[in-house]
């Protein structure tokens, strides 16, 4: 892998609170590690409970004037952000990259959706609105305004380091609202990057404080407890979702959560084949499969299921497994050693069931925590690959013979993200797409993230939507005036 020093040094590896780039309180840093060698990058600073207090009060000290600033002031902010990283889409590839994983390709096309959420963001902070009317018998005047809700609590994962941060930022600074930042321990470059970017464009000392940390636990909990938190946005994994709403409960504090997936991907007989495969490839592959949206379990109908996972095989045999700085890289590293296991523990799992390996199924030898593109096919229902998220880019195709059968397999699981469901017959089409229970349907493609689109799930994937038109109002509260006529 090649290292430009020069992007990195460009990169602050300091805590950002009320406008300034400070140590963290005991000295403290964090190594970074490059996923595709194992080598550390850098050290940044390691946030402590002390400098998480500092960070909120920041945040609770700028809340007036920033609620009090012109809608269109901070528009033009998110507006100018976004140009930044439009303009400086190469280097903050590399960073992520670097610190990440993913390949420069897929890494330049994240920073891009990325800065879609400032675009689309930028557009809707002068568009909130709110309503006057008369009360039912006459008497009274109801005036609605719409207010941010305050003091805002981000928490991103590492698998979108950039897109996740400007999903939450991006709406937050629109509403009005300030915020702490905590990037996931794993990617603080890219949030640091994207902070540096943002005071660039103007945002005011203390409406964005950022605290990278590898104390999570310690660093979050009493801010959630304290009382100044009004809003907690946190993307990651369903097991720390649950901890965190529990803590949030204890303060009342207003949350959106989105959490894990299990998506399934359903093939039906009338599919268009070459549709199906290549929106197979997108839904497994996009992210190395490190992804809440990834497709999880293959469901395909038995007259398809062979040329299907043919197909499919062949496809995801030619990705080229390399560092993600590698010219043609398709495929990176997993995230560490643990999602490397889990990975082979879960394919081991299944081929002990009776799975039949198409293509992959072994690490290779050598650095970097890396795993071949895998389809199984004919995998047992009881494996459990079908009951967690594999993050990583293993297929399992299950066969399936009837319509009723596959949507109670696909809706016999806790999350409730997303699914996939390629068919040519319309009336099946709604069908499906109405008792799949999932907060997103990709019909007939392989993608459905989209800042213009409303993202989230249903039961254990999570509470709330970013993006579209709602997601602002995650970041608003309604406020009612009642006078007389
Ligand atoms: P993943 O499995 O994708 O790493 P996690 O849910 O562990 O997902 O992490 C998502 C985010 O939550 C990261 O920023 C991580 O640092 C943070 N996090 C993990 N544990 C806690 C915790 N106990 N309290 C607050 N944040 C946490």
């Amino acid at each position: 892998a090649t290292v430009v020093p020069s992007t990195m040094d460009s990169v602050p590896k300091k805590l950002l609170v009320a406008g300034a780039w400070t140590d963290a309180s005991d000295g403290r840093t964090m190594p970074v590690e490059n996923p595709a060698t194992g080598e550390v990058l850098c050290e940044v600073a390691d946030a402590t409970p002390e400098d998480g207090a500092r960070a909120l009060d920041a945040s609770v000290a700028a809340q007036r004037d920033w609620a009090a600033t012109a809608p269109r002031a901070r528009s033009e902010i998110l507006r100018r952000a976004y140009d930044l990283i439009i303009e400086r889409v190469d280097e903050l590839a590399t960073i992520m990259t670097l610190e990440m994983g993913k390949p420069l390709a897929e890494a330049r096309g994240e920073v891009t959706y990325a800065a879609e959420f400032f675009r689309w963001f930028s557009e809707e902070a002068v568009r909130v609105d709110g309503g006057f009317s008369a009360t039912p018998d006459g008497k009274n005047h109801v005036m609605v305004l719409r207010q941010p809700v305050g003091p805002s609590l981000l928490i991103t994962p590492w698998n979108f380091p950039l897109a996740m941060g400007t999903r939450k930022i991006g709406p937050a600074v629109a509403a009005g609202c300030t915020m702490v930042f905590k990037p996931a321990q794993q990617t603080p470059l890219s949030a640091l990057a994207l902070a540096a970017i943002l005071t660039e464009a103007g945002l005011p000392n203390g409406v964005l404080n950022v605290i990278t940390t590898s104390r999570a636990g310690e660093v979050v909990e009493p801010l959630l407890r304290g009382g100044n938190v009004r809003k907690l946005s946190f993307t990651g994994s369903t097991a720390v979702g649950k901890i965190l709403l529990a803590q949030a409960a204890d303060g009342v504090v207003r949350t959106s959560m989105e959490l894990g997936g299990n998506a399934p991907f359903i093939v039906f007989s009338d599919a268009d084949l070459d549709a199906a495969v290549a929106g197979a490839m997108v839904a497994k592959m996009r992210n190395m499969g490190e992804a809440c949206t990834a497709a999880n379990r293959l469901y395909v109908h038995s007259s398809v299921v062979e040329e299907f996972g043919a197909r499919l095989a062949a496809k995801m045999a030619e990705l080229r497994v390399a560092p993600g700085t590698e010219d043609g890289a398709q495929v990176g590293p997993l995230i560490d050693s643990a999602g490397l296991s889990k990975v082979e523990q879960l394919v081991a799992d299944a081929v002990g069931r009776g799975a039949r390996v198409l293509t992959g199924g072994a690490a290779p030898d050598g650095p970097g925590h890396f795993y071949p593109p895998t389809v199984l096919a004919d995998v047992d229902s009881g494996s459990e690959m079908l009951r967690t998220e594999i993050f990583g880019p293993v297929a399992p195709i299950i066969t399936f013979d009837d319509e009723d059968e596959v949507l109670r397999t696909a809706n016999d699981t806790d999350w409730g993200l997303v699914g996939y469901v390629f068919t040519r017959d319309l009336a099946r089409a709604l069908r499906v797409s109405e008792n799949l229970e999932v907060g997103m349907v990709g019909l007939n493609t392989g993608l459905v993230s989209n800042p213009a689109a409303p993202f989230g799930g249903v039961k254990q994937s999570g509470l709330g939507r970013e993006g579209g038109r709602v997601g602002i109002e995650e970041f608003l509260e309604y406020k009612y005036v009642a006078t007389p006529r």
